[in-house]
C-alpha cells in the first residue's frame, strides 16, 4: 500500500492518493471474495468529506454496479440524509468489505482482516470529522470492542482512526431499520443529531470551509 502523504497534504493530493488506492485494490486485492464478486465496491462520494459512513459489505446491487448502498438500504440512507439537509455527494460511503460475500452472508474474520488496512487508509486520506458506523461489523472493527450497536447507538465516541482523533458515531444499519419500525425510529432520531455533532467538531475560529472542487470522486458516483 502506498505511503501516507505529508500531514499537510492538500485535498487534491489526498483525492489522488484515494484514487491510487482504488486502482491498487482493483489490480491486486488479497481478499478471497475477489473470486466470486462481480465488481469491487471501493466506496464513493466526496474524497474530502467531513462525514463518512462505513457499512458492512456490498450486497447484490452494489456488486453489480460497483457502488455502495444502491439498494433499498441505500435509498433509506439517502432519505435520512435529505432529512438533515445533506446529500450522498457531501459524504463518503464505504464498507468494511469491498467485495460481496456470496448470498450476502456475514463477513468472515479473515476477510475483515484482509480489508481492514484499506478502510483505515481511506479514513486517513479523507480526514473526516465524523465516522458513522452502520451496524455491528463496522462498529466492532473501528471501536476495537465487542460492545454491540444496541448498547451504544447514538452515543459519539472519540477514537484514533487513520492517525487522527475522530468522532465515531454508531448508528443502526439501515437494512435493520427496514425490518423494524422501532429501529427505524431510533435510527432517524440518531441521524437527526448528526448536524450538531459535525458542527461541534469545527475549530472555534475556523473560517467557513470552502468546498474544494477537486475533492469530488465523480468517477465513482
Ligand atoms: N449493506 C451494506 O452494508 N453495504 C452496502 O453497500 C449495501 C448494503
Amino acid at each position: 500500500m502506498s505511503e501516507h502523504p505529508a500531514a499537510s497534504a492538500s485535498a487534491a493530493d489526498r483525492r489522488e492518493d484515494l484514487i491510487a488506492l482504488m486502482r491498487e485494490m482493483q489490480s491486486r486485492h488479497e481478499c478471497p471474495l475477489v473470486a466470486t464478486r462481480t465488481k469491487l465496491v471501493f466506496g464513493a462520494g466526496n474524497a474530502d468529506a467531513d462525514l463518512m459512513f462505513v457499512g458492512e459489505a456490498p450486497g447484490f446491487y452494489e456488486d453489480q454496479q460497483g457502488l455502495p448502498f444502491v439498494g433499498r438500504a441505500g435509498k433509506l440512507l439517502d432519505q435520512l440524509l435529505v432529512e438533515i439537509g445533506l446529500e450522498r455527494r457531501d459524504t463518503f460511503i464505504t464498507n468494511v468489505l469491498k467485495c460481496r460475500p456470496p448470498d450476502n452472508r456475514d463477513p468472515s474474520p479473515d476477510e475483515i482482516e484482509v480489508c481492514k488496512p484499506y478502510l483505515f487508509r481511506q479514513i486517513q486520506l479523507i480526514e473526516p470529522k465524523v465516522v458513522c458506523t452502520l451496524g455491528n461489523f463496522s462498529l466492532k472493527l473501528l471501536t476495537r470492542s465487542a460492545t454491540g450497536i444496541t448498547r451504544v447507538h447514538g452515543q459519539p465516541q472519540e477514537h484514533e482512526l487513520g492517525g487522527r482523533v475522530v468522532q465515531l458515531y454508531p448508528l443502526y444499519h439501515p437494512a435493520a431499520a427496514l425490518r423494524g419500525t422501532n429501529v427505524l425510529e431510533q435510527l432517524r432520531e440518531d441521524f437527526h443529531r448528526l448536524p450538531a455533532l459535525i458542527a461541534a467538531q469545527e475549530p472555534a475560529q475556523a473560517p467557513a470551509p470552502q468546498p474544494d472542487p477537486a475533492s469530488q470522486m465523480d468517477l465513482f458516483g
